[in-house]
């Protein structure tokens, strides 16, 4: 058997992905379509979520999940017109470039994070999630960050993240009994334009970051996309309400720059 036929494990699967037409949410959509999903890529950059529908063969349903009106008629729509959603992967969020004190960080600036990455990611959930319920089946993955797990200079950022982890954590026990896995993943340091444009303004340096983790590089936006396909599938079939860090092991490693860094090979 061809490695190629090996991994069609998702035939028939049909997926949504939020913020698809990026970073980690464009390598999910690539990897499940490889596997034989169907993926329909919800983003709100319409022009970019349809040039990747194009190039990977995916749907492209323009979605803004600041909007709750919309979250619920396209998840109407997609079970009407294309059929039932077995997947979600909530990968759509904003980044706060700089980190600003709590005096500096607007209020408008604080609500529109926690809009997008904590109010829509619920939305998303349970609006996809009533059909699953229904149905008694469903996997869903929330993206975070490990800035969720650990204080950073982020103060609305990181908590919009935190909040993500928690969430998942509670819908997992509540759709438990209906046959819906809610997983998270909390990727380190990936590197995607959102992050690229970072280091390229001078706002991140990625030696500091490819250091401060046990691997010693950046994380690729495929390897969460990898983890993300395993907690999904069948495979996974007993896991539920768990966080897993894809981080390179920045989080097992970031203490010990406290102490002058991780020992280097050879050393
Ligand atoms: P990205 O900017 O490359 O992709 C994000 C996508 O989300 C974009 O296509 C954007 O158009 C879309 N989006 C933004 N707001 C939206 C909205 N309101 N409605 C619909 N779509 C929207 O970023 P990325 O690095 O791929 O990040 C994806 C997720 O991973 C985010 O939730 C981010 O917080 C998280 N994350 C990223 C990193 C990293 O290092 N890149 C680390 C930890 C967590």
């Amino acid at each position: 058997m061809t490695k190629e036929i090996e991994n069609v494990t998702f035939l028939n699967k049909i997926a949504v992905v939020t913020g698809g037409a990026s970073g980690i949410g464009k390598s999910c959509a690539r990897r499940l379509v490889e596997r034989g999903a169907t993926v329909v890529i919800c983003d709100r950059d319409a022009e970019s979520s349809m040039e990747v529908a194009t190039k990977h063969c995916c749907i492209s349903i323009p979605l803004d999940v600041g909007d709750p009106a919309a979250i619920e008629a396209v998840s109407d729509r997609i079970e009407t017109e294309i059929g039932p959603v077995d997947f979600l992967i909530t990968s759509a969020g904003i980044i706060q470039s700089t980190p600003e004190s709590p005096e500096n960080i607007g209020i408008e600036e604080w609500d529109a994070i926690v809009d997008i990455n904590l109010r829509g990611t619920y939305l998303c959930c349970t609006n996809f999630a009533k059909h699953m319920c229904k149905r008694g089946s469903g996997s869903i993955i929330t993206i975070a960050s490990v800035m969720g797990m650990r204080s950073g200079p982020f103060h609305a950022y990181g908590p919009a993240k935190a909040g993500v982890v928690h969430m998942a954590k509670t819908l997992s026990a509540e759709w438990g009994r209906s046959g819906v896995r809610v997983n998270t993943i909390s990727p380190g340091y990936v590197l995607t334009p959102v992050l690229q444009s970072a280091i390229d303004a001078g706002l991140r340096d990625i030696s500091v970051m490819e250091e401060s983790s046990a691997l010693g590089r950046m994380v690729d936006p495929d390897e969460i996309a990898e983890a993300a396909c395993f907690l999904l599938s069948d495979a996974a079939s007993a896991i539920t309400g768990i966080n897993l860090p894809v981080d390179n092991g920045w989080l097992s490693a970031v203490n010990w720059h406290t102490y002058g860094g991780v020992r280097q090979t050879g050393r």
